[in-house]
């Protein structure tokens, strides 16, 4: 028979002595940042084991493959819809005409370390971003989806019109409803603009998690397995896909238990 674990006589995140409760409860003192930090731990723990569960309930075909990825951790964003109202809309539209009357006065520093032109999407884009549902877009909110006087001039230039006509069409492009506290273009389906008159940083920004998957496939066969977790999300499941360099990504069973991993599942890419 095997001896009971030794239960831990002081707080493992701040040293206090513990308590005869506290040690009966776990190994964090009575303080709300130890508490919280081990409620973070348990969940990440959590986590862990049902990633694991996620590869034991996989196919034969696909185990030997998803015990040696690497696990990129992806935090999805909870991408509830809510009507883009009629103040909004017309700050947005003024703005947009303030920038055609005066294009040379908006730039962005920020949107000018990506090329201009359009560069193609990496095979992991797709996926990534769609687990992800656009977080980065958060972004676009206060800043009016990047949109900057290079950009609307690149408009007018491609559509043979005026800045003001460019100004019109980015404004007839807002969608009815958008992302809660997200850009006012991050519709259900993701970024409501095409992707060729989207702004370069909108093209070009990749997260760490997205880098990070890119590398992964960057060995031909090599794959990544991807899991949508969110460390405040108590009890949550995390979303797994497993992605392979040259082929789609595949979902492994245990990924969609619930509703709300159906819902991600069926989402396309965001941005
Ligand atoms: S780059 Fe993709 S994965 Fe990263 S935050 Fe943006 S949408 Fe999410
Ligand atoms: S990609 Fe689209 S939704 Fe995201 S910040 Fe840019 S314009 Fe907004
Ligand atoms: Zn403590």
């Amino acid at each position: 028979m095997s001896a009971a674990p030794a239960r831990a006589t002081a707080c493992r995140w701040c040293g206090r002595p513990l308590g005869a409760l506290q040690q009966r409860n776990g190994d964090a003192c009575g303080e709300a940042a130890c508490r919280w930090r081990a409620d973070r731990e348990r969940r990440r723990e959590q986590a862990l084991h049902a990633l694991q569960r996620c590869r034991d309930a996989a196919p034969a075909r696909q185990r030997a493959g998803l015990a040696a990825a690497p696990v990129v951790w992806i935090q999805p964003l909870e991408a509830a819809q809510v009507e883009l109202d009629d103040d909004e809309r017309a700050e947005h539209l003024d703005f947009l005409m303030r920038v055609a009357a005066a294009p040379q006065d908006f730039t962005r520093d920020a949107v000018h370390a990506y090329p201009a032109r359009a560069q193609r999407a990496h095979a992991a884009d797709a996926p990534v971003c769609g687990l992800c549902a656009g977080r980065c877009c958060l972004l676009g909110r206060a800043r009016h989806g990047f949109i900057d006087g290079p950009l609307l001039l690149r408009r007018a230039a491609a559509a043979g019109g005026s800045l003001a006509a460019a100004a019109a069409w980015y404004a007839a492009r807002l969608p009815p409803r958008h992302v809660r506290h997200s850009c006012l273009y991050h519709g259900a389906q993701g970024c409501v603009l095409p992707r060729a008159a989207r702004a370069p940083v909108c093209r070009g920004y990749a997260c760490e998690a997205l880098h990070d998957a890119r590398a992964a496939l960057a060995t031909p066969g090599a794959g990544v397995l991807l899991a949508g977790w969110h460390p405040d999300a108590a009890g949550a499941m995390p979303q797994v896909a497993w992605l392979r360099a040259g082929a789609r990504a595949e979902r492994t069973p245990a990924a969609g238990g619930d509703a709300e991993a159906r819902r991600r599942r069926g989402r396309p890419h965001p941005r």
